[in-house]
């Protein structure tokens, strides 16, 4: 459930109209809910009661300061997967030691970084990282928290650019691999092990894949403890899909992932993590977008929006499929009508949806994408030149942009010209 609901008529977010944000900020913009934001923390804080537990919202999802408040407020700690992220969460308040550092990539200096502030563990995915991460520690006079992220070879059943527990993927060390490990780092003066990591995907509609590697990551834990290693964490990653088409099936509850976890791993006594992103902030986010032609095709006829793909990319990278709505709720009974939704962008690449039935729409008229909380504005760009959209949080009847809107002088001034191009500014 979500707080943006039709009443009288026009949709709102929680009690504010959405024609009131359009009219104050101008389309498009990225508009956020804090019930539903809240809403949705709380439901796995129940899923996880009982078992001493941390959630850690994934700030890759959406990383507003306002947004990662909203959370922090409610107790959630954060995942963060660039030293930007770990320095958005210090700023948005967030204690250092309810964050955790998930990535491929870690530099030594976003390490550095993260010891200097403080950090709950660094959920470590590879042997030369681990080293790295010894010696920066070692030269702070510190020992650095880990837990090792290993991939179980579990196939996530998402989109392939998601999947991320195969062993083809990039991510993690193979299970297979787990005790050589662990004994590598347990030899490490700068390293102090705390517990395990896994994350297999993203958008996950099904439980059987989480049951499955967490079934794993149980005997993993047994024969590490059995191998003398203090394994008191379980870091099990995020991955628990939305349900970005109203049509289909709705994908598991976090109670029933609460269960699988519960059920595979609640008898270790370990405290357990969990990094949820997507279903904490997907659904407690529209972009508000305005038609700005309806273009008759040959074949089709074409809604031309003011968004574009780089403002929500998903359609256009994964293919991914966005409710969209008219902020003006249709009369009961109006006969729909097939519309191609594409930006302005010049790509062709740069379609929303095919053949999407719709109420029929004039120039003028605005519509929301549904499901855009997440992996929507973090993953914006200014292609083609196009201002990164605002984004605006909504409290009951009150709302506030939380990112501003650039100014196209501030755009041109982050570019700079070259001494020897500057003559011709003078000329
Ligand atoms: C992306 C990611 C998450 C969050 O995934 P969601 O599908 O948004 O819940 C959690 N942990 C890690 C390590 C990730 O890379």
């Amino acid at each position: 459930m979500d707080h943006f609901l039709y009443r009288d008529g026009v949709l709102h977010a929680e009690d504010v109209a959405i024609p009131e944000i359009a009219a104050a900020v101008g389309t498009p913009f990225y508009v956020y809910s804090t019930a539903t934001l809240t809403r949705h923390y709380r439901l796995f804080e129940e899923a996880l009661a009982g078992m001493p537990h941390l959630v850690c919202y994934a700030m890759k999802a959406n990383s507003n300061l306002a947004v990662i408040r909203t959370l922090a407020d409610l107790g959630a700690g954060m995942d963060v997967v660039s030293g930007g992220e770990y320095r958005k969460a210090r700023a948005a308040g967030v204690p250092g030691d309810r964050i955790v550092f998930s990535g491929v990539g870690k530099t030594a200096e976003e390490m550095r970084l993260a010891l200097t502030g403080g950090i709950r563990q660094f959920n470590v995915e590879s042997e030369p990282e681990l080293l790295v991460l010894n010696a920066v520690a070692l030269s702070m006079g510190l020992r650095a928290p880990v837990t090792i992220r290993v991939n179980p070879d579990v196939d996530a059943r998402t989109h392939e650019k998601i999947a991320t527990g195969k062993k083809e993927n990039k991510f993690g060390i193979p299970i297979g691999r787990a005790r050589a490990v662990y004994a590598e780092a347990a030899a490490l003066p700068g390293i102090e092990v705390v517990g395990i990591d896994v994350h297999i995907g993203s958008q996950l509609t099904d439980l059987a894949p989480f049951e499955a590697a967490y079934a794993k990551l149980a005997d993993l834990t047994r024969q590490l403890r059995a191998d003398g290693h203090a394994i008191r964490r379980l870091d099990l990653g995020g991955g628990l899909g939305i349900p970005y088409e109203r049509s289909n099936a709705d994908p598991p509850l976090p109670a029933d992932y609460g269960a699988v976890i519960r059920r595979t791993l609640g008898d270790l006594g370990a405290e357990i993590e969990i990094e949820p992103g997507r279903l904490i902030a997907g659904n407690a986010g529209l972009l508000v977008s305005s038609v700005i032609y309806v273009k008759s095709g040959e074949d089709r006829d074409f809604l031309i929006l003011d968004s574009a793909m780089n403002d929500l990319i998903r359609p256009a990278m994964y293919g991914a499929h966005h409710d969209i709505v008219a902020v003006a709720e249709p009369a009961p009974g109006t006969a729909l009508h097939p519309y191609d939704i594409v930006g302005p962008v010049c790509e062709t690449g740069d379609t929303f949806a095919r053949q999407r039935a719709m109420a029929p729409l004039v120039a003028g008229d605005l519509v929301a994408f549904r499901s855009a909380g997440a992996y929507g504005a973090v993953m914006a760009s200014e292609y083609n030149s196009r201002p990164l959209v605002p984004e605006v949080l909504v409290r009951d009847d009150h709302f506030a942009v939380i990112r501003a809107r650039p100014s196209f002088d501030e755009m041109l001034k982050r570019d700079s010209m070259p001494e020897w191009l500057q003559a011709r500014d003078d000329a």
